[in-house]
């Protein structure tokens, strides 16, 4: 035993459903441990591996013990996000989200480029022309279906296509051969990897995480030695995951695309009652305070993330 005392002094173990499927996930779970600096966030996939959740973990515990520098603007704007649902469904979710961009799932397993089309036409019809429509694929397409497909989608005037491809290789080839822009997310998992991204030329925008890069100074670091415009996004967290990508957000120098944080809405329960949800498309730049009568979890639950993250703190003590 340690005589060392504990570096964050509460946790609480949330596990909850969400509201569609998502990335092959139907619930969300982790821990949220409170610090001198407030709450932070761990919550890795579950087939992470504990050199990874280490990272996660890190952010977590800046926001915990260290907190977040100091914010250069007061809200950040987002875009909602359509799942790979129907055209009716998408075009009223874009309406009915009140955001001026929206990112569109596509190359979904077991449908075709023609649900794709359906579904961004309907996205672009919901946005108008000045809405700002952008594209995930999550690498599921070959190079040449990629190709294909977003010479076809590019009638919809896309402001950007996200990891159209699996690796930064197969990004840089097909950034050669189609007008459309590229961003590099699941590519981006180390502080390493935005380096390669400007390398190979495979992408002009750098989708960053916090909890997968380890945290928000982190973040800021490699957003300043890639050079390249940065999107910030969430792993869908809860309110107070999400409050450390609105951080990042707030503190970036330059902040040109609407951020991929509005995902609070795809849980169907969060741990507080003052949610980070947009408003008008904007977030606010605040931290969130669990209510500890929202998190919960089962025992079984509850006693493998006291495990997964008594792991990752091996690993980074
Ligand atoms: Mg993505």
């Amino acid at each position: 035993m340690s005589a060392a005392p504990q570096p964050h002094v509460e946790t609480a173990v949330f596990d909850v459903p969400m509201r569609v499927r998502f990335r092959g996930q139907e619930r969300r779970a982790g821990v949220l441990l409170r610090g001198a600096a407030g709450w932070g966030e761990f919550s890795p996939f579950p087939d992470y591996d504990v050199v990874t959740c280490a990272r996660w973990l890190a952010a977590a515990r800046e926001a915990a013990y260290d907190g977040w520098p100091a914010p250069v603007r007061d809200k950040v704007p987002v875009n909602t996000t359509v799942p790979a649902v129907g055209p009716v469904q998408a075009h009223a979710m874009v309406t009915a989200s009140g955001c001026t961009t929206a990112k569109v799932k596509v190359a979904e397993s077991g449908q075709t480029l023609a649900d794709d089309l359906a579904r961004v036409e309907a996205v672009r019809d919901a946005l108008g022309p000045t809405g700002r429509l952008r594209i995930d694929a999550n690498g599921a397409w070959a190079v040449d279906q990629a190709v294909t497909a977003l010479k076809a989608l590019a009638e919809f005037d896309l402001e950007y296509a996200e990891q159209p491809v699996r690796t930064l290789e197969e990004m840089a080839v097909v950034r050669r051969r189609v007008d459309v822009r590229l961003a590099a997310d699941e590519s981006i998992r180390t502080a390493t990897d935005p380096l390669r991204v400007t390398g190979l030329e495979a992408a002009d925008i750098v989708v960053l995480k916090v909890q997968p890069m380890g945290g928000v100074r982190r973040c800021l670091d490699v957003a300043e030695a890639c050079g390249l415009p940065i999107v910030v996004s969430s792993a869908v967290e809860t309110s107070v995951g999400i409050a450390a990508g609105v951080a990042l957000a707030a503190a970036l120098p330059e902040l040109p695309f609407a951020c991929g944080l509005a995902t609070v809405q795809l849980l169907a329960e969060d741990v507080t009652t003052e949610s980070l949800l947009p408003v008008d498309g904007m977030l606010p730049v605040r931290r969130v305070q669990p209510d500890l009568a929202l998190v919960h979890a089962d025992a079984t639950t509850r006693a493998a993330w006291t495990d997964r993250l008594q792991a990752a703190s091996d690993v980074l003590d």
